[in-house]
């Protein structure tokens, strides 16, 4: 609950300058748990909200000024002592709802966004082994978790919620992950950070609306620390194989420290959580190894080598590069960007925009705004948008957009491309891409990206490279261009899931072997012949538009603590999920990866692998994999 402020400590003009501040549609709904109010909730009020609009959804100024002289009066009520009336009723919500949205959210959304909001008393997604005899049995469970990322550091809370005993191994000094490992400047989420964060630790000072790596970083260390994570980790130790043992249904989990230390662990069950976008991946460029300058691959940034006054090529033209090139582009003598496919620039005008400290105090103070505030941000940015990218069957040129919206939209993101450099029509006609939004990931753009290609010293070669030699790269029309610094923006092996151990499952099956290139699960977690190993953020649970990757990791999260309390609560010694549930689930998958933009057959990203098959995304909604997880189905399972 928000905390209330002594009103010695702020004064009227304060409220009204973070007033200023407000998301109207979501100080509407505080209002109504405020006041228990809800008539300023009329249709004639209902925000609609417009693709370049300011995110308040067009509601009149003259109501926006009564919504918050309404709102200042009734916190300061609240402030001198006035308690809150009761929560609103399932009706009212469900109304304030579809106001804040400004859409009619189906009745199936109602469980999973009201639990998204966290506005019941208790949160559901807090793991509760209450009677003695599943305490009993937590205690005598031991998981070992692999990874100290987001995901890593989460299945510890939730562990140590349930009670049940846990190790992470992690190969990196500290906790983090991704978070840690990509340090290259300009690094920033491109989720906004009131959403990407986690449900249940809401922070209402991100100083910037997508904050940038090292505000990430200290988000999870304080994390770790708060939930006194720490002790739990073993750090800079490396997994290097997982065993199944029949004989007495346990993981032996081998480990080996940054000394060579080697060490088994004994586990009832492994939760990995690797991540999918931490092995750099270099593509194997005729030549490379002949370079005579500094090169290095963006998430292994060299810090140490200073870019200033030098010619540098940045190779890839992805998220990460798109960060990265506005950053260095001012400092070097010349850049050289190396594109072989145009992001789609999705504009984000608060990109780069600090949070004021009016929205900051109205996140903290005003009741449930934090809530809604979320809640919109989640709803417009998530599902609300999914139908964008969804193949129209009748439509019949898929080679630039999929449907009518998709081309709609199409056509507004190229004006908005063309608005930013009209005196270089060279250059837009080569960042405009050739393919349908939703294909690829798109970026979050405020126009640093295409002011940084229109400088100067920037040139933009979308010439295939043929090889790279001692003194810089040589493009297949036989240019050579100079670069004293190659940095490879070539992305990760984001398909090779789990790469960097062995995994040895029932019948001495290893997993690499077995998918043989092609990683398949059970909602992204359950593998068959490989019992009590649990996966997060594993094949097919990665989203190309809509959503954060914190939705699934605590989604996942939440399904695997109640397959281990299935286990407690049976006495089953081991779960392994049943092959034909798993074969029809990835049929399923790929039937509808396959209606979406990302799915096409002459789409191209990462979120295919060596045989073009999707083997990253979830292709439904995120209600679809919310109601998929709250608990496993035993029936799922051969429970032994
Ligand atoms: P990426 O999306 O895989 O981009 C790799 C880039 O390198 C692409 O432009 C690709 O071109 C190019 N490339 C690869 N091989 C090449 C070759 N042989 N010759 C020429 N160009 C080549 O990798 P990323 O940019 O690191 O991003 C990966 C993912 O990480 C993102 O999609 C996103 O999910 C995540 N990410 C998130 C953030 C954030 O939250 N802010 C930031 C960075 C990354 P093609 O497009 O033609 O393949």
């Amino acid at each position: 609950m928000s905390a209330v402020p002594k009103l010695d400590t702020i004064g009227e003009r304060e409220v009204d300058d973070a007033l200023k501040e407000a998301h109207i549609p979501s100080l509407m709904a505080a209002l109504v748990h405020l006041t228990g109010d809800a008539s300023l909730l009329t249709d004639e009020n209902k925000p609609v909200y417009d693709f370049f609009g300011d995110g308040q959804g067009n509601i009149k100024p003259e109501v926006q000024e009564q919504v918050r002289a309404v709102v200042k009066h009734a916190w300061l009520d609240y402030a001198r002592g006035k308690k809150l009336p009761p929560p609103p009723p399932h009706q009212t919500i469900r109304r304030m709802m579809d106001f804040v949205a400004g859409a009619q959210i189906p009745e199936r959304y109602v469980p999973f966004l009201k639990e998204e909001l966290g506005i019941a008393v208790e949160d559901t997604r807090v793991p509760r082994w209450d009677s003695p005899k599943l305490k009993d049995a937590a205690a005598k469970m031991k998981v070992v978790i692999v990874g100290a990322g987001l995901s890593g550091l989460l299945s510890g809370v939730r562990l140590s919620q349930a009670g049940v005993p846990f190790e992470i191994i992690e190969k990196n000094p500290d906790v983090g992950g991704t978070w840690f490992e990509n340090a290259y400047p300009g690094c920033r989420v491109d989720n906004p950070n009131h959403m990407y964060s986690f449900s249940f630790e809401p922070n209402h000072h991100w100083p910037q609306h997508f904050s940038t790596q090292p505000v990430l970083l200290a988000y999870f260390r304080r994390m770790a620390d708060k939930y006194e994570l720490r002790k739990h980790i073993r750090f800079e130790t490396q997994v290097t194989e997982a065993v199944w043992d029949e004989q007495t249904s346990r993981w032996h989990v081998h480990v080996r420290d940054k000394d060579g230390k080697k060490e088994t662990l004994i586990a009832n069950a492994v939760i990995s959580a690797v991540g999918q976008l931490n092995q750099p991946r270099i593509p194997e460029f005729k030549g490379r190894e002949k370079f005579k300058g500094h090169a290095f691959h963006t998430a292994r940034w060299r810090h140490d080598v200073d870019l200033t006054g030098k010619r540098v090529a940045v190779i890839g033209t992805g998220a990460t590069a798109f960060q990265v090139i506005p950053e260095i582009a001012p400092k070097v003598a010349h850049l050289d960007v190396y594109q072989r496919s145009a992001p789609w620039l999705g504009p984000t005008p608060d990109y780069h925009k600090d949070v004021g400290e009016g929205k900051k105090w109205l996140l903290e103070h005003i009741p449930y705004y934090d809530k809604w505030y979320r809640f919109w941000l989640f709803w417009t940015l998530t599902d609300g948008i999914l139908d964008g990218v969804a193949v129209d069957p009748s439509w019949n040129d898929t080679s630039k957009s999929v449907s009518p919206a998709n081309d709609m939209l199409r056509g507004m993101l190229i004006q908005a491309i063309e608005a930013q450099a009209p005196h270089r029509p060279d250059l837009i006609q080569k960042v405009i891409p050739d393919y349908p939004f939703g294909s690829k990931r798109s970026v979050r753009d405020n126009g640093v990206y295409i002011a940084a290609l229109a400088r100067p010293n920037v040139d933009l070669i979308t010439t295939g490279i043929r090889e790279i030699t001692e003194n810089g790269i040589v493009t297949e029309d036989g240019m050579e261009h100079p670069a004293e610094v190659i940095i490879y923006g070539t992305g990760f092996h984001a398909s090779d899931f789990l790469r960097t151990y062995r995994i040895v499952g029932r019948d001495g099956v290893e997993l690499h072997e077995k998918w043989k290139g092609d990683a398949r699960a059970y909602l992204g977690m359950n593998i068959p012949g490989f019992p009590n190993f649990f996966c997060i953020y594993g094949p097919n649970t990665n989203i190309v538009v809509n959503g954060s990757i914190i939705f699934f990791s605590e989604a996942s999260v939440r399904y695997i603590v109640n397959a281990l309390k299935l286990l407690a609560e049976t006495g089953a010694k081991s779960m392994e999920v049943r092959a034909d549930i798993h074969d029809d689930f990835n049929r399923r998958v790929d039937e509808e990866n396959k209606k979406m933009a990302w799915g096409l057959p002459d789409a191209k990203s990462w979120y295919k692998n060596q045989f073009g098959r999707v083997s990253q995304n979830w292709p439904w909604r995120l209600v679809d994999y919310w109601n998929a997880t709250v608990a496993p189905n035993p029936d799922d399972f051969t429970l032994t």
